[in-house]
Formats: C-alpha cells, structure tokens, sequence
C-alpha cells in the first residue's frame, strides 16, 4: 500500500484538504497495484523513474478546483526556503516555455500534491524522448493507473463541491468530475505567488 501523506494540523483546519490527500492514497495505492500487474503481464519494467521527466514538457495537464487547492496550499505553507523561492520565480515566468509550471531545476516541486494525471501516468519499454508524444508514437506502451478506480475517488471529491452523498453517484456516471477538469497552465498561477508571499509574512509575524 501507497504511503499516505499527512498534515495533521492542516488537515483539521481545511477538511478538504484531508479528503484530498485521502483520495490521493486511494490514487497512489491503487496504481501500485495495476502497475505491478501490468509489469508482470507484459514481462518489461516500467520505463519511469527518478530524473525522468519529459512527461512535465508540452502536456495538458487536467485537473479540478482542489487539486489546484492542494498545489496552492503545499507551496504556501509547506514548501520553504529555496525550494519556495524557486517556484516563486519560476511562476512569475521565468523558465522554458512549454515545462510545466512547477517543473524547478528538473524536479516537480509540488511532487506530494501532484495532480491526478501525473501520479496515474506510465509508459513502458522506454523513457520518453525530448518531445515525444507517446500516445501518437507508442500508445501500446502507455499505461494509465487506478482507472477502476473513479468511483471511490468520486467519492472524495464531488462532495468536496457541496453535492449530497445520494447524487454522487449518478453525477460521476454524467462525467461530472470530467466538466470541472480545467488545463493547469490556463489557471492565474502567479495568484499563487502573491499567497505564498502573504502567507511567509503571515508566518514571519507570528514566529516574531
Ligand atoms: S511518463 Fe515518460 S518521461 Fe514521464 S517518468 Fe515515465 S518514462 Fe519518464
Ligand atoms: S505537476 Fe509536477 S509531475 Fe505534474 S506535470 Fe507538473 S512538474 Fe510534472
């Protein structure tokens, strides 16, 4: 089973954001699972690793309100010292256009928050060339995690929009999760780097 992160303090403060990371365990420990059956099915290793990262280059990445909550909430109040202040800089453009935003020095900075693409998403064979698409070049070799899992993530995240637990289960069946998806580089990330100021002065001021 996937590790869970916790933030006991946080977590009793914003309840979402339990819910959030709950569904990120259910993601994680799931996609552990289907991937080390798949690994065994298909007899190669899975082509991911440390250091790889041409997947945070050039792709849509969907995601909802709180997994950008969640992006939000770890970089103003959990990230700190250089690791804050590059993420700061890279948000307020600078860096190479076409990395993900939160790509910092190779390395993606929000890693315990990733959203749920990121953490579902796997290719075999081989890592993924400067520029490839896999899914044009090689889609047999892509491999999506946690896929029969949608309902019980559901579960975590559309009561998160106020919907009551007897409409959860048909709104997930419309594809309601899907419609609130947004593409994370359209979001104003830079509103992020005003929080993460006013939350170290905030911070600064109580430690004082
Ligand atoms: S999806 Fe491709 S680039 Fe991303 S970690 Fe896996 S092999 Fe590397
Ligand atoms: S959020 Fe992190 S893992 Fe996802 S694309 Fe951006 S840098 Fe890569």
């Amino acid at each position: 089973m996937a590790e869970r992160q916790t933030y006991p303090e946080h977590e009793a403060r914003h309840p979402w954001l339990a819910r959030l990371l709950d569904a990120y365990h259910i993601s994680d420990t799931a996609s552990r699972a289907d991937l080390e059956r798949e690994t065994a099915r298909r007899g190669v290793a899975v082509a991911c690793g440390p250091g790889c990262r041409n997947c945070c280059v050039d792709q849509c990445i969907p995601v909802t309100e709180f997994e950008v909550l969640g992006i939000w909430w770890y970089a103003s109040e959990i990230l700190a010292g250089e690791a804050q202040a590059g993420l700061m800089q890279r948000l307020l453009g600078f860096g190479e256009v076409g990395e993900c935003a939160f790509l910092v020095d190779g390395r993606c900075s929000v890693y315990p928050l990733r959203p749920f693409v990121c953490r579902q998403y796997h290719v075999f064979s081989k890592p993924c060339a400067p520029g490839e698409n896999v899914s044009e070049t090689r889609n047999r070799d892509v491999f999506r995690g946690a896929q029969d899992s949608g309902r019980e993530l559901a579960w975590q995240i559309i009561p998160l929009y106020g919907v009551a637990e007897e409409n959860v289960d048909w709104l997930f069946e419309s594809g309601y999760v899907s419609r609130k998806g947004k593409h994370l580089h359209t979001l104003p990330l830079d509103n992020i780097v005003m929080h993460m100021k006013t939350t170290a002065h905030r911070k600064k001021a109580r430690n004082a």
